[in-house]
């Protein structure tokens, strides 16, 4: 059976008392929700304590936007795996395109960031996706199975099986432009191919994640794909009933 997975992605966003109010209303809404879907929200660092005050005890897990590539030491301003899972989270976002772009991630740095946080007992969450100049200059599979061959690389083919994956097109991101889901499970069979290389049958049950303008009305045709197994939510994760109704969907 399809392992289903979403995700909320809330950024730069959230202050205590509207952060309350959203998980509140998710865990309130979950019964809408069918066993066998798991849920999580990946928070500014600041309020994961307060996810987990909410959230322990539900069906709905937490974790981080980034982690350190170091492990611990002098590195102001750093978090490291370590901390997010003294803290309860189960998932860390890692190369969201966010991070790679404006903050100059490379493929390296992100690969270092997945072994550190598979050390520490976390599921990864890796963020793949090329821009639109990359699609429309045709490499659109050269970017991602780069992105994702320098994660297998550095962690090796025993790390298959132990990250999710997120394909999220640069241009679908908070722009309201949706991958179609053609497109998308072109893009997710790529993924699901090359980890099924390295990996064997344990690819088969890797979550690979569809992010970029997901919507309640578009969240049921993206995730009717075969090889779309749940999505990563940034702009509908802050609403809570579109968050539980992708979730639905
Ligand atoms: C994201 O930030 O991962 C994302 C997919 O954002 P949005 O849903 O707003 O496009």
């Amino acid at each position: 059976m399809k392992r289903r997975l979403v995700i909320g992605n809330w950024k730069l966003n959230g202050r205590l008392a509207a952060n309350l109010s959203l998980l509140d209303a998710i865990r309130n809404g979950l019964s809408r929700i069918a066993t066998g879907t798991q849920l999580a929200v990946c928070v500014p660092h600041v309020y994961i304590p307060q996810a987990r005050a909410v959230l322990n005890g539900s069906a709905v897990a937490w974790g981080g936007q980034d982690v350190s590539a170091f492990g611990e030491g002098a590195y102001t301003g750093e978090v490291g795996a370590g901390m997010l899972v003294d803290l309860g989270c189960g998932y860390v976002l890692i190369g969201h395109s966010e991070r790679r772009t404006l903050f100059g991630e490379r493929d390296a740095d992100v690969a270092v960031k997945v072994k550190r946080a598979l050390s520490a007992g976390l599921v990864p969450v890796v963020c793949v996706g090329e821009s639109l100049a990359e699609r429309e200059s045709g490499s659109m599979a050269d970017v991602v199975l780069r992105q994702l061959n320098a994660v297998i690389e550095h962690c090796g083919v025993g790390a298959v099986g132990r990250f999710v994956v997120a394909y999220e097109p640069v241009w679908a991101i908070g722009t309201g432009l949706t991958a179609s889901p053609a497109q998308a499970q072109e893009v997710h069979a790529l993924i699901r191919a090359r980890l099924a290389e390295v990996g064997g049958p344990v690819a088969s049950r890797v979550p690979i994640l569809y992010g970029g303008s997901v919507k309640p009305e578009s969240a049921a045709r993206l995730f009717a794909e075969q090889d779309v197994d749940g999505g990563l939510i940034g702009g509908a994760s802050l609403n809570a009933s579109d968050f539980l109704a992708i979730c639905a969907a």
